[in-house]
């Protein structure tokens, strides 16, 4: 069994994210597996260095180990190229130049519903960009564009044929937010009408989260993604790019998330949270475990 831990060095660690760590490090001991560390720091805007070194000292603070050298996005600069070069050679991507206003725009216009379907990356794209099947992506065009997925395509290219199962499925052995367990189908009405052309690589950082956590997933040879049940929904996404690219999907376990007392989601700027400030204050690591009720 082999696990991770993938924070991005965007903010202190807080109790959410030793819950994780925690989890994920003793599912891994318990079956005499690794547990790794991976640094995701594609969005260089955002990571810094200082966050970096903290979560390393938080981390050995709360007793965990972990195999160097550590995986950092940052270097994988050309294996997400490859893979979207391979994508686009199979005409499942396409160039975007639709700002965040052009979409909302689109979206704005006369339509039966009134509400868009909003997925795990926002509002559905309403494809104003895609190009009709017959026409080949225009990339020259378009160099510095984001690139889409074009999920009509991808989940198009392995519709179930009579006698097989669902393509596209995973084993959930935690929960998802609605409790969901075992083997999971992700339909392709799913994913075309609840997903949608998700962006696979950002015009700033020429890459996306979805894309590197499923490269780097594959190549750390991670068999268990042990994460929050926020990213459940997710998870669809990154079973398709994993049939697209011919990689292993893992077994997910999404475990539950740490709230606060007002049952608010744990997030990075609630600073009063750091792991840190617990530390400085004098807790101890068991401290930790008890307050996440492990
Ligand atoms: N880097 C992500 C985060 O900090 C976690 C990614 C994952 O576990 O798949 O939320
Ligand atoms: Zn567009």
């Amino acid at each position: 069994m082999i696990t991770r831990f993938a924070p991005s060095p965007t903010g202190p660690l807080h109790l959410g994210h030793a819950y994780s760590a925690i989890v994920g490090f003793d599912m891994a001991m318990e079956n005499g597996g690794q547990w790794l560390l991976r640094i995701e720091d594609i969005d260089g805007q955002r990571c810094k260095p200082e966050w970096e070194k903290q979560i390393y000292e938080d981390l050995e603070w709360l007793g965990l180990w972990w195999p160097e050298p550590v995986m950092r996005q940052s270097d994988r600069v050309g294996a997400y190229q490859t893979a979207i070069d391979s994508l686009k050679a199979k005409s499942l991507l396409y160039p975007c130049t639709c700002t965040r206003a052009d979409i909302l725009h689109a979206l704005a216009a006369p339509q039966e519903g009134g509400s868009h379907p909003t997925g795990p990356d926002g509002v559905v794209y309403p494809g104003t960009c895609r190009p009709a099947y017959w026409f080949e992506p225009d990339f020259r065009s378009h160099p510095d564009a984001a690139l889409r997925l074009n999920m009509l395509q991808a989940a198009g290219a392995s519709e179930p044929r009579a006698g097989e199962g669902h393509a596209f499925w995973f084993q959930e052995d935690g929960h998802g937010p609605a409790g969901q367990r075992g083997f999971i189908d992700v339909l392709r009405r799913e994913l075309i009408d609840s997903i949608g052309d998700v962006v696979i690589a950002r015009r700033d950082i020429g890459t996306s989260y979805h894309l590197s956590v499923v490269l780097d997933d594959a190549t750390q040879g991670i068999t268990h993604v042990v994460r929050g049940q926020d990213l459940f929904e997710a998870t669809k996404i990154h079973v398709v790019l994993q049939r697209l690219l011919s990689l292993p999907t893992p077994i997910y376990h999404h475990h539950r998330l740490i709230r606060d007392e007002n049952g608010k989601r744990l997030a990075k700027r609630d600073g009063s949270r750091a792991i840190r400030l617990y530390r400085q204050e004098g807790a101890t690591r068991q401290d930790i475990r008890r307050m996440i009720g492990l």
